[in-house]
């Protein structure tokens, strides 16, 4: 995200740019978030303003420029019996977060909302329920997205090319080395941007900076199971943790943990047996009715936070969450910060180049999307992931949904036609998120599927099977509940 964020904002400012992922673009926590587009309540609460101002008018820009990808989702915070904060000072902290966002009057539609949210809550055990608004997005979609518009200004993409090293003249960064399927290759260019989340350290280390990879893990849960309209935000009973419940792509998504990890270089995260069990016990202190077991889970996800530590000793979600900017000759490094404020960190970046090479660029322009229309609701999910090329993606195939999902057969033949789709798993799981939101249904389309694979890319017979494989091994491994 932060890398997409930045190669859009200097596209439009007319940089030439070459962006490189060492896998799949998304491939790193910017697929694995709780997909939040937010101010962050909690952080506001622990005193961080700046962060959470920031956030919050970002929410407010993006909700406006980016209908159909980032969208509006109502908030509801559950109080228990004797928990802090009580309602009251609850519903202060509330309009105080709104008043960040330049929202001095909540809007009527945020101070009621489905009594079908608490159907089946456990009401003898709670005291009440405030609410208000933030907003949810796919977050590859929207990493996919930045990455389309900056190609369109002539910025230039390359997945699954590791930089290997840092190129050095005298102390001075002057290009990369990438890893181009075992060939080395040097690529020079008068800044390198290090945006590799929380892997910056490793190609820049910095002794104010030391990275604390915490990662978070989700559950996926049919919508039946647990048929909200709003997120519900919950303390954990045991640890008090904030845990949210909410709907996202027509299921029902459980998170979030905060645990320190080993960071893997390649491999995808996953979820641990107890993280399981702690996720579904918030569930269940929730519904009365609704009991949700393991066997319940469609899928899950985890991904790795980029947070800089400040002492071992502060608890995982004590730590702060914003972002920092490093810097040695020719190379600016930058991580920290969340998913949300991706424009703000691009456009410090920017100003960081700018200072190094007053020459190259002049005022920045503020960031700017291709034009969404807010009337068509038929075409507003796919101008919010597509933007200009919305209608190609609909004229790409079938417009019909493929099992229970939104995602249509078109969006799958465009994503192969036009995105860079190198293995299976960029398909589905980054560029459609069908092996999140169905799983093992994808069997049922596999052949279907395997028409699109043969005519797009002309995948033989032998291949297509080597990267169903592959992907149900990786999909076993990093994304089920055994
Ligand atoms: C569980 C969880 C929930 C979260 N929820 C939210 C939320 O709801 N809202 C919110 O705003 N934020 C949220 N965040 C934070 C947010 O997801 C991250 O701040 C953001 O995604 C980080 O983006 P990034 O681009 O810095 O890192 P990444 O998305 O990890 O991108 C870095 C990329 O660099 C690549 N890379 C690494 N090394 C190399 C190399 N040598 N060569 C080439 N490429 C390399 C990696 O493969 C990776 O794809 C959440 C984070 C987690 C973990």
């Amino acid at each position: 995200m932060t890398g997409a964020g930045i190669f859009h904002a200097a596209t439009e400012n007319g940089l030439n740019v070459l962006l490189v992922e060492q896998k799949d673009f998304a491939w790193g926590t910017s697929s694995r978030s709780s997909k939040m587009v937010h101010g962050g309540l909690r952080y506001f609460a622990a005193g961080n303003v700046s962060l959470t101002r920031h956030a919050v008018s970002e929410r407010e820009y993006l909700l406006n420029k980016l209908p159909g990808l980032v969208e509006k989702l109502p908030y509801v915070m559950v109080h228990k019996k004797g928990e802090f904060p009580p309602p009251s000072l609850f519903g202060l902290l509330v309009r105080m977060y709104y008043a960040l966002g330049g929202l001095f009057h909540l809007p009527k539609q945020q101070r009621s909302f489905s009594l079908r949210t608490l159907l089946g809550l456990q009401r003898s055990k709670f005291v009440g329920f405030s609410n208000f608004y933030d907003a949810i997005t796919d977050d590859a979609r929207l990493v996919i997205r930045l990455l389309q518009e900056g190609a369109s200004h002539g910025g230039k993409l390359l997945n699954y090319a590791p930089v290997e090293q840092l190129i050095e003249e005298e102390g001075i960064v002057k290009g990369v080395l990438l890893n181009m399927g075992g060939q080395m290759k040097p690529v020079y260019a008068a800044e390198v941007i290090n945006a590799t989340g929380a892997w910056a350290t490793r190609l820049h280390s910095h002794p104010e900076y030391r990275l604390r990879p915490l990662r978070g893990s989700h559950l996926l849960l049919p919508f039946h199971k647990l048929p909200l309209s709003a997120s519900l935000t919950v303390f954990h009973p045991k640890d008090k943790r904030p845990i949210f419940v909410y709907p996202w792509e027509g299921c029902a998504v459980i998170g979030t943990t905060d645990l320190d990890d080993e960071l893997p270089q390649s491999t995808d995260p996953s979820i641990t047996d107890q993280e399981v069990e702690y996720l579904l016990e918030v569930a269940n202190s929730l519904f009365e009715e609704n009991k949700v077991n393991r066997d319940d889970i469609l899928s899950t996800w985890a991904g790795f936070r980029p947070v800089f530590s400040t002492d071992a000793n502060t608890p995982p979600s004590k730590e702060k969450r914003d972002h920092a900017i490093w810097q040695r000759p020719g190379l600016i490094s930058i991580s920290g910060g969340k998913l949300t404020t991706f424009a703000i960190m691009a456009q410090e970046v920017l100003e960081a180049y700018r200072r190094e090479h007053p020459s190259r660029l002049g005022d920045l322009q503020p960031t700017s999307y291709s034009q969404s229309s807010r009337h068509s609701c038929a075409l507003k999910r796919l101008q919010g992931r597509y933007g200009n090329a919305a209608c190609a993606v609909s004229l790409a195939g079938q417009n019909q949904r493929i099992h229970a999902t939104n995602t249509l057969w078109s969006e799958l033949n465009w994503a192969l036609q036009s995105e860079a789709v190198c293995h299976l798993e960029d398909l589905l799981l980054r560029r459609t998120r069908l092996g999140n939101l169905i799983g093992p249904k994808l069997k049922d389309y596999e052949s279907a599927i395997n028409g699109l694979l043969q005519k797009h890319l002309g995948w033989s017979e032998t291949k297509i099977q080597a990267e169903w494989e592959n992907f149900w091994q990786l999909w076993q491994q990093s994304y089920r509940v055994s």
